[in-house]
């Protein structure tokens, strides 16, 4: 039995890895539940799985919740990511939100945990303090971001050495084939609409920006060791090939399933082991068929700008990652087009200073710079 800690156990990861936990009491125990400020959802959670400890980030939201559950005890603040670190715990799985997701993940490895990791902001901005942390306690990182989940099977089929690059799907997005006017006038509810995926607001509109896909370029470096330059992106819009590995001979392993999270956020829980999963079994002879297409990188400039974050390094990640986050909140508020997402980011990696990221001040610095870069930037710049 593992004793599991789930980080934003109320978002849509942390609802997919509740619903695995519950499909195997016999192999997991939900010993740690973390969340934002959603006592409503939390609070459902806790009564349903009684776990050992519960964290919530919002000090408001965490007295909230001990009026209501006074003999609960409950971390709050800072303190919430230590939760991952903490003795009992055996496998952390992060599913927090955007940058966040950097602070359990390094308490984690640091501690020696297994992470099955949703979360993909923190190695694209953290990646050298992440590779400390793991070289400090000895913890493993375990990929629960489909493409990252597929990668990771397909290289089970050959040496390392023998591969030659990696081929990230994405399923394009819900705007596929618009022009420059139709993607000038999406609003924020059409972009919270993913074609094949269910999945937090963020990721989705990431999703139909492709700067989800340019996160997931820079995790796979990441994650794989990979140069950028052997690293692809086909368009796939039917989501079942979830990515491939190419090896030396020129063969393309590919890992398929339908689109269901669950399946990649158990693997990273059971791994090595694979044991039966709620998702849905694939049924080919009733898809219509697959198709796969290059990216529209023009009408779409994030692909292009996270090969050159990566290239650069430095400064240039964070900025790229940060700028998203808060040109994603600007469009969701109004005040930015879906057009202008893009040219805050690009506006955000012109202007930041470079600079290496030695250790965690730094890398705050560095992001609270790309965020205030991002919050000044105007449509029209
Ligand atoms: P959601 O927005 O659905 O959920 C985010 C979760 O994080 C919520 O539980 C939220 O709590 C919690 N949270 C936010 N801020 C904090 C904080 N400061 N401290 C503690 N908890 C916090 O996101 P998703 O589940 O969609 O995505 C999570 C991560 O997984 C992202 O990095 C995403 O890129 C990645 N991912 C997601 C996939 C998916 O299918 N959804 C697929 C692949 C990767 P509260 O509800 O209280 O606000
Ligand atoms: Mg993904």
């Amino acid at each position: 039995m593992k004793n599991i800690a789930v980080f934003g156990s109320t978002g849509s990861i942390g609802v997919q890895t509740l619903s695995v936990c519950s499909s195997h009491e016999e192999l997991f125990h939900v010993a740690a539940l973390i969340f934002g400020s959603n006592i409503e959802a939390g609070l459902c959670q806790i009564d349903l799985y009684h776990p050992e400890f519960v964290g919530v980030f919002d000090e408001n939201a965490a007295k909230e919740l001990h009026v209501l559950r006074p003999n609960i005890n409950i971390v709050s603040g800072d303190a919430v990511w230590d939760i991952a670190g903490y003795d009992s715990i055996d496998i952390v799985v992060n599913g927090v939100i955007g940058f966040s997701g950097t602070f359990p993940l390094i308490k984690a490895l640091e501690a020696g945990k297994a992470v099955a990791l949703a979360n993909k902001e923190s190695v694209v901005c953290a990646g050298s303090l992440v590779r400390a942390a793991q070289a400090k306690g000895n913890g493993v990182i375990l990929p629960v971001d489909s493409e990252q989940s597929a990668v990771f099977q397909c290289l089970a089929a050959g040496r390392r050495s023998d591969v030659s690059s990696l081929i990230l799907t994405a399923s394009g997005g819900a705007f596929r084939g618009y022009d420059r006017q139709r993607l000038a006038h999406v609003t924020p509810e059409m972009a919270m609409k993913h074609p094949t995926w269910s999945m937090g607001k963020k990721i989705t509109v990431d999703s139909a920006t492709l700067f989800n896909k340019g996160l997931e370029v820079m995790e796979a470096a990441f994650l794989f060791d990979m140069s950028v330059d052997d690293i692809r992106v086909l368009i796939h819009p039917q989501s079942i090939v979830h990515s491939m590995v190419e090896y030396a001979d020129g063969s393309v392993i590919a890992q398929m399933s339908v689109p269901d999270m669950r399946l990649a956020i158990q693997y990273a829980m059971t791994y090595p082991v694979r044991v039966d999963c709620p998702a849905a079994r694939l049924d080919l002879a009733s898809c219509a068929g697959l198709t796969f297409e290059e990216p529209d990188r023009e009408l779409f400039p994030a692909i292009g700008l996270a090969y050159r974050a990566v290239r650069t390094g430095g400064a240039l990640p964070v900025a790229y990652n940060s700028a998203n986050e808060v040109a994603v909140r600007r469009f969701i508020d109004g005040e930015l087009g879906f057009l202008d997402i893009a040219d805050c980011v690009a506006y955000v990696m012109d202007n930041i200073p470079q600079g290496d990221i030695p250790d965690m001040k730094t890398l705050l610095e560095l992001d609270g710079e790309a965020r205030r870069l991002a919050a000044l930037f105007k449509a029209d710049n």
